[in-house]
């Protein structure tokens, strides 16, 4: 199947045609890294951007991954390409004024109950307050300006990161948030939580990395990745992994952690789990393969459905005009 392309402009249009063009960006096919199992179901051959990457669902255990994907090598020159800037930083909120961003945090520093009906930029530290965890130092990785930092600073935590964008770490520096260049194979010392938002789905080789964290954490790991739950998450090929709440755990849980709270946002169906370091590793956790299989094939069948509408509606010119119209027929077809 196709998968529906956002709108971009000329200069973004172009960008993708050069990459999909371009020569010197390698793929390779890999095996479920839950099950082994190297039989699979293709569900997208391009991502939101137009860009040819295959995004399957293992036919064993359910997992979503791209495959065949970019080499680790391909990665980094992707993350380093005009591509990468021209079209994820421009579709992302990465260009937000950061001093703008550090007044909101300080002002509103109050932790609430979580609500996970609405997204909102503090969600993930109500959360990890509302379970009553002692911890007195935290390291994000991958932590961008260092924002997200920032509120676990104004609730007198000790904070550290690494980012591997000297951009962002120059900016975050100029504003006294003292994080590293680096990665995770960058981590020095030891840290009682240890914070991976929206970086999960990214890496290239998560239980290797999970090995390495493991080790650099005292007691917790807080996860935070785009969930698939009526739908599946937004296909894009920076994202390795499309995890559900099962995939998730069984990879983490495999690692030496143990589960503490998960939930949900229902709006942006980001999942939010708090794990516990365990002093034995292969902790297993189950789920039914079989039910997992039904589920995707479930929310990927009505994705579908969903895109063939609005491309209709769109094709004749009344997308915004019978838009609820769309809501009533998907009604009508039981989703
Ligand atoms: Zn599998």
């Amino acid at each position: 199947m196709k998968y529906p392309i956002l709108q971009m402009n000329n200069e973004q249009e172009l960008e993708v045609k050069k990459f999909n063009q371009n020569e010197k960006i390698h793929l390779e096919t890999i095996n479920c890294i839950i099950c082994k199992s190297a039989n699979y179901k293709i569900l997208y051959t391009n991502d939101r951007y137009g860009i040819n990457q295959q995004t399957v669902m293992c036919n064993s255990c359910g997992f979503v991954y791209s495959n065949p994907r970019m080499s680790e090598e391909s990665l980094d020159y992707f993350y380093s390409s005009n591509l990468y800037r021209e079209v994820y930083e421009a579709t992302n909120d990465f260009e937000h004024d950061f001093s703008e961003r550090i007044r909101k945090v300080e002002k509103n520093i109050k932790i609430n109950e979580p609500n996970f009906n609405k997204y909102y930029p503090q969600l993930f530290l109500d959360f990890i307050c509302s379970l009553n965890i002692d911890y007195k130092t935290v390291c994000e990785i991958g932590c961008g300006y260092g924002t997200n930092l920032l509120f676990f600073k104004n609730i007198g935590k000790e904070v550290y990161g690494v980012e591997p964008s000297k951009t962002s770490v120059k900016i975050a520096i100029d504003n006294q948030i003292y994080i590293k260049q680096g990665f995770v194979n960058d981590l020095e010392n030891k840290y009682d939580l240890i914070v991976l938002k929206h970086i999960f789905e990214h890496l290239y080789n998560p239980l290797k990395d999970l090995e390495k964290i493991r080790f650099h954490t005292n007691k917790y790991l807080f996860i935070e990745v785009p969930g698939n739950f009526r739908r599946i998450a937004s296909i894009q090929n920076a994202h390795n992994f499309y995890f559900t709440e099962n995939t998730l755990h069984k990879i983490v849980t495999k690692a030496g952690f143990n589960i503490i709270s998960t939930e949900h946002c229902k709006e942006t169906e980001f999942i939010f789990a708090l794990y516990e370091k365990t002093k034995e590793k292969n902790i297993n956790f189950e789920y039914s393969y079989l039910n997992e299989i039904k589920k995707i094939k479930n929310i990927y069948r009505y994705d579908n459905i969903r895109y063939a509408i609005t491309s209709i509606l769109k094709s004749i010119g009344l997308y915004s005009l019978l838009l609820p119209l769309r809501k009533k027929i998907l009604k009508i077809l039981n989703f």
